[in-house]
């Protein structure tokens, strides 16, 4: 979990913050400061429904209070998620357990009677009594078996759906929430499993570094709200020249990289090429709006993959190469040495 507001939205909730903070009992320290930004930016109902309860009739909140808070609105409300996820796994290995061992009861009752009726049957003592009870039991049995069979299909249903919420969370975990990019653990993930997949294969990748020059300058100029669109519209560049197999991943504030399996270097730098010039071609426009109000320019470093490799090594070379991009001007592609 993490806060999804632009700079300048949460720049808004710190100016709403700090008077609720002055008027409390405790500190201005990163606990309170959480609270309060939660309590004002209303992403957390609960949390603000606790916190009014706290400080109605014109009570202050103390520390003890507001760590309390935070505890419990805050950092227990973000692992709930995870949480639900494991309760529900535990308690379906609970049911599952409980009536597999009533069935198992059943069955092994229905075995030793079993067992007594073919002695029965072997010296020919088959009475009415024997058959009635074998019938009594194989009833048992069938009623204990199908029940199992519905629990069955409940824990199938439970399973499914456990499943959707365990990719849920892990795509939550590997996403950037901004671009739908994968962030950098999911790049680490999708990295070490095209590069399990291809074995000593990922010998013919290449790894291209983007950073969006002078950054600052558009934020400053248009606003954080107009970066985080400018940041936005060039992953979706990224995505749609993409080829399938290909990784994307927003891997900080405007730095992209892509990882190009079964690409030659000098293949990748024009791959590079072709969307740095494609970049500096586009016009920005605000959203909802016609007029174009800037445009931006990238710079690249590439390398491609070298015996002994990780995806580490390959980073830290192409961003050697950005560098290099940087230093020469700006808005060009470099190849690392
Ligand atoms: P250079 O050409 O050398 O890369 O210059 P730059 O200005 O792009 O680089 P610098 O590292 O100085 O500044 C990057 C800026 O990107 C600063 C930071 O505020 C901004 N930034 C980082 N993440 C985000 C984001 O998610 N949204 C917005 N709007 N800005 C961001
Ligand atoms: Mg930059
Ligand atoms: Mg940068």
């Amino acid at each position: 979990m993490r806060y999804e507001q632009s700079p300048s939205e949460s720049a808004e909730l710190l100016r709403l913050a700090l008077p609720m903070m002055s008027r409390q009992g405790s500190g201005y320290h990163p606990v309170s400061y959480a609270v309060w930004y939660e309590y004002v930016s209303g992403i957390n109902p609960a949390l603000k429904d606790r916190v009014d309860d706290l400080v109605k009739d014109g009570q202050a909140l103390d520390d003890d209070n507001t760590y309390g808070v935070y505890r419990e609105c805050i950092l227990d409300a973000w692992s709930a998620k995870s949480v639900k996820v494991n309760q529900g796994l535990r308690e379906l290995i609970h049911d599952f357990s409980s009536t597999t061992s009533d069935v198992k009861g059943q069955i092994s009752t229905f075995d030793n009677s079993l067992q007594d009726f073919s002695y029965a049957l072997d010296n020919d003592e088959v009475d009415h009594d024997r058959r009635e009870m074998l019938l009594r039991e194989s009833l048992g049995l069938r009623t204990g078996l199908s029940a199992l069979q519905v629990e069955l299909e409940e824990s199938q249903r439970t399973i499914a759906r456990l499943q959707v919420d365990l990719v849920k969370l892990e795509n939550e975990a590997l996403t950037d929430p901004l671009t739908g990019l994968y962030n950098r653990r999911g790049l680490d993930v999708a990295f070490d499993r095209y590069a399990a997949q291809c074995g000593s294969a990922e010998a013919d990748c290449s790894v291209v570094l983007i950073d969006i020059d002078n950054f600052k300058v558009v934020n400053d100029t248009f606003g954080h709200l107009f970066g985080d669109q400018v940041i936005r519209g060039i992953a979706g560049t990224l995505r749609n020249h993409a080829r399938s197999g290909d990784l994307v991943a927003r891997y900080g504030g405007e730095e992209f990289v892509l990882v190009l399996p079964h690409t030659p270097v000098d293949e990748a730098q024009q791959n590079a090429e072709r969307l740095r010039a494609f970049i500096e071609r586009s016009t920005i426009k605000r959203r909802g709006q016609n007029e174009s109000v800037a445009r931006v320019t990238v710079s690249a470093g590439v390398t491609g993959y070298a015996q002994g490799d990780t995806l580490n090594t390959l980073l830290a070379r192409a961003d050697n190469a950005l560098y290099c991009a940087k230093n020469q001007g700006r808005n060009q592609v470099a190849l690392a040495a």
